[in-house]
This record gives structure tokens, C-alpha cells and sequence, in this order.
């Protein structure tokens, strides 16, 4: 194993993707997406151009004749997607930027977004997991229009991820950017692979929450989690 490969965790190859497959990051709340130091010394040109001879070979080791109308194209198309699109958040620049306003009417109680779908890819298996992600704070100062909320759901879900830290980034993105401390972000989701692989069950869904300030007290966490119900 070369040295710069000695951080990457090769012990066990079918790491689950359910609860335990974040370790100690859970426990600490420190759940930065490990990239390396040089992450963005190429520009996605460059990436682009990588992957895409990189993926082609993959195909061609698999036996597919790259020379098919229908495959020829593939291995472009999944190498801009990667840098594009399902990984781009791995990259800050593409954060969306949030506007925030003065709290001029004083609000001080749950601001929820419930079923904000998102799409991420598991890291183990390089798998699409999604779901529905549902979010709360406790507005301070400031406050910012609700869809930003969504936009910084799909940006942290935009990269190689497990649920359990793509859940703890959510909520600490929320509380950066809204200055409160006061969070609440449930995740539910359908891994493919687990539904595809593995057991094969593809009825299951994955449950993952994070509650912070005042949301860890009973009386608000169930006012969050009762919020989906019909009042009317
Ligand atoms: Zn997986």
C-alpha cells in the first residue's frame, strides 16, 4: 500500500450502510466528507477528462465493446455527472449562497420544511440512496427564504456519503448558516444497495435524525416529529 493510501479504511469490504457505518464521527459530531488536501487542484476539465478514460476502461475490463453506438458515449456521460452533478458538492464552490434577512416580526418558534426530496450516493458501494429529508429551526436574528433550506439539503447530499453523516452535516449547515442552535433534521431513506445487493430487501427504509439545542428537549423534538400529521 502506498502512503497516501494509509488513511483509507480497506479492512472491511462490505461495510454496512446502515447504523454503525459512521463510527466515531457520530459520536464526536465532527463529520467532515474526508477528501484529501489536493482535492481541488484539478479543475473539473481535468476530472472530467480523468474519469472518463478511467471509467472506460472499467467497461472495457467488463467485456463491453466500447464500440457500441449505445455505449460509446457512456463513460463521458458518467464522468461529467460525477463532477457535475451527483458529486458537486464536494466541492464549496458550488454551496448555494443564502440571503439573510432581519427576523423583523420577532418569530422565535419551529420553522419546519417537512419532505424535501433529496438524492445522495452511497459511499460504500458508489449506490444512489434518497428519500425525504425533514428539517426545523428556531429563527434568532435571522431568517432566509425556505427553499434555501432544500438547496443546502440537495448540495450536502451531492456527494459520496452515509446517511447517518450526511444527516449530522445538514443539521450543522443549518445552524451555521441560521446562527441558532436550535435544529432538528430527520432522514428517511431507500439505499439501492440494499434493495439491489446484499439482502435484497427493497422495502426498507433507513430512519436517521439529528436533534440540537432546544430540539433535544421532549416537548419540541415531539412537536417536530408530530408536525407531519393532519391538523385539519
Ligand atoms: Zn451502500
Amino acid at each position: 500500500m502506498k502512503q497516501n493510501e494509509t488513511s483509507w479504511n480497506t479492512d472491511n469490504e462490505d461495510e454496512p450502510c446502515g447504523p454503525n457505518a459512521l463510527g466515531e464521527q457520530e459520536v464526536s459530531g465532527n463529520a467532515e466528507t474526508p477528501l484529501r488536501e489536493d482535492a481541488f487542484v484539478l479543475d473539473d476539465d481535468t476530472k472530467i477528462e480523468l474519469i472518463q478514460k478511467h471509467f472506460k476502461e472499467i467497461m472495457q475490463i467488463l467485456g463491453l465493446d466500447l464500440t457500441d453506438s449505445s455505449l460509446r458515449g457512456t463513460p463521458k456521460r458518467v464522468a461529467k455527472m460525477y463532477v457535475k452533478e451527483v458529486f458537486s458538492g464536494l466541492n464549496t464552490k458550488n454551496k448555494p449562497h443564502i440571503t439573510l434577512f432581519d427576523n423583523d416580526y420577532q418569530f422565535d418558534d419551529m420553522v419546519a420544511v417537512r419532505d424535501i426530496n433529496f438524492y445522495s450516493m452511497c459511499e460504500h458501494h458508489f449506490l444512489p440512496f434518497f428519500g425525504k429529508a425533514h428539517v426545523a429551526y428556531i429563527p434568532k436574528e435571522k431568517v432566509a427564504g425556505l427553499s434555501k433550506i432544500n438547496r443546502l439539503v440537495q448540495f450536502h447530499a451531492r456527494k459520496p456519503q452515509v446517511q447517518e453523516r450526511l444527516t449530522i452535516q445538514i443539521a450543522n449547515e443549518i445552524r451555521d448558516v441560521f446562527h441558532t442552535e436550535d435544529v432538528a433534521v430527520v432522514l428517511e431513506a431507500n439505499h439501492l444497495c440494499v434493495a439491489s445487493r446484499g439482502v435484497e430487501d427493497i422495502g426498507s427504509i433507513t430512519t436517521t435524525s439529528r436533534f440540537l439545542g432546544k430540539f433535544k428537549e421532549e416537548e419540541w423534538k415531539q412537536r417536530f416529529l408530530n408536525m407531519g400529521r393532519k391538523i385539519y
